[in-house]
């Protein structure tokens, strides 16, 4: 999405605004798969503060992620805001800002940039999502199986089995126990 500026330039106070939408593609961030639902909308303003440009703004796009702990794929509605500030040159004391080139303002860099920043760290299909057991793979969300069982069944036994170990050794050494 590109945005022609050149008339806010000229006048220190000038400010514009814009509307419109961006395709992103799919990608792969940080290792995880980022699906675009939609076409990301974007609305907001420009104004010129004399050295620099502000843009404001707030965009909204539906998402396909995947669960950190199930594997399965959700969508997830993401709505974020756009504050940046555009110059023509870089400011090395400045990391904040945004160069553009020209009398145009191109603003798939920037919306792309704070659409990760708002990404989720933690990715759940929903809060109480159960994952996957670890020892069968199954999807607790919709299945059952019987490995936590067995497995906390095996340790009480593996439990049981050092008390009498240690039992034996105590009443071998003529203590009560
Ligand atoms: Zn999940
Ligand atoms: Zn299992």
């Amino acid at each position: 999405m590109i945005i022609d500026v050149s008339d806010i330039l000229k006048e220190i106070g000038a400010s514009k605004d814009f509307e419109g939408t961006m395709d992103l593609k799919d990608m792969v961030y940080q290792g995880e798969r980022i699906g675009f639902l939609t076409p990301v909308s974007v609305s907001g303003n420009i104004t010129n503060i004399g050295k620099l440009l502000m843009l404001n703004g707030r965009a909204t796009v539906k998402l396909q992620l995947q669960c950190g702990s199930c594997v399965q794929f959700f969508d997830r509605d993401l709505e974020f805001g756009l504050d940046a500030k555009l110059s023509k040159e870089n400011d090395p004391d400045d990391p904040d800002i945004f160069v553009y080139n020209g009398d145009v303002v191109d603003l798939s860099d920037i919306v792309l940039e704070f659409l990760l920043l708002e990404l989720p760290i933690r990715k759940q299909c929903r809060p109480d999502c159960k994952g996957l057991c670890p020892y069968c793979g199954c999807n607790l969300n919709f299945e059952r199986c019987e490995c936590e069982k067995s497995l906390a069944n095996e340790e009480e036994d593996d439990v049981d089995s050092r008390l009498e170990a240690l039992k034996s050794v105590l009443s071998a050494n003529g203590e009560e126990v």
